[in-house]
């Protein structure tokens, strides 16, 4: 009784969750199971459909943090697709703080299935996501900022005067 990546079917041993090489949320592998209790994990893995687990992972969706990004862990695996997360690209957050944007993965051969999924929940839209003008919001800010100033100035110099 081992537990083996669904993606690319290295061993490991019951202790490990992911796998090492590709991060993956390991499964049982093959033979009966006499002394592991059937754990809510188990339950999970055996959902895997292998259909699924084919091909490089890809990004099918994103989430704002890790809460957000585990529900839509589980809301694919109740169609059997396997994902990980990864650290959103470009934003430095310590591995230790549950906040920060995720990157939900799925091999490739289930993203498409994994879309369907998150289109039906309507998690994810058909369009690319809209990218926040930055550039904008600094100006909001900016304004806002110099208007605050006036006002001082116009009231200050209206108590003082
Ligand atoms: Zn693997």
């Amino acid at each position: 009784m081992t537990l083996v990546c669904p993606h690319c079917a290295q061993p490991h041993p019951l202790d490990e969750r992911f796998c090492r090489a590709c991060s993956m949320p390991l499964v049982y592998g093959d033979g009966p199971s006499v002394e592991e209790p059937v754990s809510s994990r188990h339950e999970r893995a055996r959902k895997i459909d292998p259909r699924y687990v084919e091909g490089d992972l890809v990004r099918v969706a994103y989430a704002t943090h890790q809460a957000e990004a585990e529900f839509l862990q589980g809301m694919l695996l109740e169609e059997g697709i396997p994902s990980t997360l990864r650290r959103t690209r470009g934003f430095d957050v310590p591995d230790m703080l549950a906040a920060g944007p995720r990157d939900i993965m799925v091999p490739a051969s289930g993203h498409a299935a994994a879309r369907d999924v998150l289109l039906e929940a309507e998690v994810i839209s058909d369009r690319p996501p809209d990218p926040e003008p930055a550039a904008s919001r600094v100006l909001a800010v900016l304004l806002g900022g110099m208007a605050l100033v006036f006002l001082l100035a116009w009231f200050g110099a209206d108590l003082l005067g």
